[in-house]
């Protein structure tokens, strides 16, 4: 479980809150029931002490008090009732004692007598051997003669402590399990609320440069997160224009380019073979003829990259023998390598079919091919090979040139990247090549990696799925 998501969160808030505010409840209930208990049983008692009182001691006075105990034992029976009545005098001198109740639940011989109090009347607790607690209301009594008695009347408190004890275990054993079940439904009305945000973030996921055209999932709940989803497709869709405005400029500039740099080349060649020039001025023509011939190169390039852009390399779909276009363009390219010194060798077995835009994927062999031979130094190797595996078929071409620095390795593929742009440059090209490779590769559902180790050589491997093993439909290539 991932204890950061918002879901488990929200839930051990609400849980841990749930939790303080009924141990709180709990707490208050059982302080508020024990006092009600006791303050009932207390009042009672004052009551009966009360009562003995005035209907008994009112008009005795000390001498003729000895009728007194058989009253209190004939119309309280206190050992029979499980009460504790006690009749003092005032010089100390006992009137009535009970004795040991039925139960045997206290001595009362062991009692105290009762602290003398200010106003007359007084509560409180004795705890006797046995962790006995008795409740006991005292009465310090003036008779209408003048006698002063205390009369102390007193009950177990085992009955309330007992229903104590079960109000105390219904909650501690109630508590937790209406936290587990409170805390539960929690959990699935969260999960329920934020079931959408699952939704928009997969989604999301898929939505990438080359499908804009993806939405959200709008939830119509009216909530934060139907306005979310609603801001996110309004954004998407701005993107989505920004995107198709660039990449139309992009068509528009490289379209509208061609023509005049192809006018100006053939304009320049021509001007270029007039026998009368001067020496410097036939210099100056030539450097100027070879930047328009690099300009020219990076518009078509440009030129190429729009199209694939706009899913051209679908137009011509067949299916045809990869290991076959590689060797042919391995050795067409070959007279390139000889020029350096290069041997190009060619291990490619025919019968490896594979569906898509062929003079596209030769484009790929041939940029591949040229790079190796541009950052090959003279005398160098450079091997192609096609092969079978996993359903794929695999274009690898490997060389032991200058090769590639691990950090710019996950940059080679990007638009106008170069490693070193000076010697990009001289070698004539734009950082366009790879980027080209890219695109087709992903135009046909295909990978492509590289691996490299500077001054060893590169490695650059394209996994294509094979014709026969479900090649990408043209509806699905573009969501790679
Ligand atoms: P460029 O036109 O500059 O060759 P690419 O897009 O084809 O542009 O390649 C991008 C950069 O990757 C190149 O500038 C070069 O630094 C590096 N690179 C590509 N292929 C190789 C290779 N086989 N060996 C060494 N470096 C390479």
């Amino acid at each position: 479980m991932n204890m950061r998501s918002l879901r488990f969160r929200l839930v051990a808030w609400y849980a841990s809150l749930l939790a303080a505010i009924f141990v709180a409840l709990g707490v208050l209930t059982f302080a508020g029931l024990r006092h009600f208990l006791e303050t009932n049983l207390r009042d009672t008692q004052m009551r009966r002490a009360r009562q003995i009182a005035d209907t008994l001691l009112l008009n005795v006075s000390h001498p003729g008090d000895a009728f007194i105990a058989p009253e209190v034992e004939a119309f309280y029976a206190p050992e029979a009732n499980d009460r504790f009545i006690r009749i003092t005098r005032s010089d100390g001198s006992m009137l009535y004692a009970s004795g040991k109740p039925t139960d045997d639940s206290f001595d009362s011989s062991a009692i105290p007598r009762a602290p003398l109090t200010r106003n007359g009347e007084g509560s409180r607790r004795e705890r006797l051997p046995g962790d006995k607690v008795l409740l006991i209301a005292s009465l310090d009594y003036k008779t209408s003669i003048g006698a002063r008695y205390v009369v102390e009347v007193g009950a177990p408190m085992a009955r309330i402590e007992a229903m104590l004890d079960q109000v105390l275990l219904f909650l501690a054993l109630g508590l937790p399990i209406v936290v587990i079940v409170a805390a539960g439904g929690g959990y699935l009305l969260v999960k329920r609320a934020l079931a959408p945000v699952d939704q928009i973030a997969r989604k999301a996921e898929q939505i990438s440069q080359h499908n804009l055209s993806g939405r959200l999932p709008v939830t119509r709940t009216g909530d934060e997160l139907e306005r979310l989803s609603l801001s996110l497709n309004h954004m998407i869709s701005r993107l989505e224009d920004a995107v198709h405005n660039s990449k139309r400029f992009l068509a528009d500039a490289s379209h509208e380019l061609r023509t005049p740099l192809t006018v100006l080349r053939g304009e320049l060649e021509n001007v270029a073979q007039n026998g009368r020039l001067e020496e410097d001025t036939r210099e100056t023509l030539g450097s100027m003829l070879e930047e328009v011939e690099r300009l020219a190169k990076i518009v078509e390039g440009l030129f190429a990259l729009s199209r694939l852009d706009a899913g051209e390399a679908q137009a011509e779909w067949v299916p045809f023998d990869l290991a076959e276009l590689a060797a042919t363009t391995a050795d067409q390219m070959s007279l390139l390598a000889e020029d350096k010194g290069i041997s190009v060798s060619c291990e490619a077995k025919q019968g490896i079919t594979v569906e898509g835009d062929r003079a596209r994927l030769k484009q790929v062999v041939v940029n591949l091919l040229d790079n190796a031979i541009k950052y090959t130094p003279n005398g160098g190797a450079i091997h192609l090979g096609v092969t079978r595996k996993n359903g794929h078929a695999v274009l690898d071409v490997t060389d032991n040139g200058i090769g590639i620095p691990a950090e710019a390795l996950p940059h080679v593929f990007e638009r106008f990247f170069r490693v070193d742009k000076a010697r990009s440059r001289d070698e004539g090209g734009a950082g366009l090549g790879l980027s080209i490779v890219k695109s087709i590769c992903t135009a046909h559902g295909a990978a492509v990696e590289v691996e490299s180790t500077p001054g060893r050589g590169s490695h650059f491997r394209i996994k294509l799925p094979l014709a026969e093993s479900g090649a990408p439909t043209k509806e699905n290539q573009h969501e790679n």
